[in-house]
């Protein structure tokens, strides 16, 4: 992008699965380029917090673990891309779209990025960071088992274990997958409309 010498400020849509590591690399690339986070999510969240009619109706789906209803974010979504600093800085829009619709919606606003950040992690390595994840809960760190172990015994001796049978840990697998599909399916619904500008990362 640089390269191109536009002018224009750069537009990014990053989709990236559960402990794909979406969250850090959203954190860099704004940082870098100075973008504006906007994060589908958040802003639901937000409405929640101040109980809108609009957050009081997301809170439902939310619960459930659903989509909310397009009538909702599409409209949200769009307001805050199209706001002065988001304009001006440009942007990284997470967590949306979900659906083809509410990729559609976008294109029908003239609202095109000029990157689709796809973050292509395979299920199994997936799978091994949430399984090997603990929490320190004295200082609030996150460690892995393998790749981010503990600095020394003590604090390994106190790494909270999220599941300590066979039983726990087969079910905390199958949930993964459960949402790595839904995850999926989201994808794949948009995946036609960015091809041309998708660019995959892992
Ligand atoms: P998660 O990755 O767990 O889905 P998010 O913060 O991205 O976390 O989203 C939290 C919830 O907000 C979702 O479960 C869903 O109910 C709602 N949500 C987020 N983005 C969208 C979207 N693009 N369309 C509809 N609902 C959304």
């Amino acid at each position: 992008v640089a390269a191109s010498g536009k002018a224009e400020p750069l537009k990014v849509i990053i989709s990236g699965a559960p402990a794909s590591g979406k969250g850090t690399q959203c954190e860099l690339i704004t940082q870098k380029y100075g973008l504006v986070h906007i994060a589908a999510g958040d802003l639901l969240r937000a409405e929640v917090a101040a109980a809108s009619e609009n957050g009081k109706l997301a809170k439902e789906y939310m619960e459930k673990g659903e989509l909310v209803p397009n009538e909702i974010v599409v409209m949200m979504v769009k307001e805050r891309l199209l706001q002065p600093d988001s304009q001006q800085r440009g942007w990284l829009l997470d967590g949306y779209p979900r659906s083809s619709s509410q990729a559609a919606a976008l294109e029908d606003y003239g609202i095109r990025p000029d990157v689709f950040i796809l973050l292509d992690v395979s299920e199994d390595i997936l799978v091994e960071r949430v399984v090997g994840r603990r929490l320190d809960p004295l200082t609030g760190k996150i460690y892995h088992l393998k790749y981010s172990p503990p600095e020394n015994d003590e604090i390994a001796s106190r790494l909270t274990q999220r599941f300590d049978d066979t039983e726990e840990k087969a079910c905390l697998i199958f949930l993964v997958k459960l949402r790595l599909r839904t995850h999926h399916q989201n994808v794949d619904a948009v995946l036609s409309v960015y091809k041309d500008i998708t660019v995959k990362a892992c």
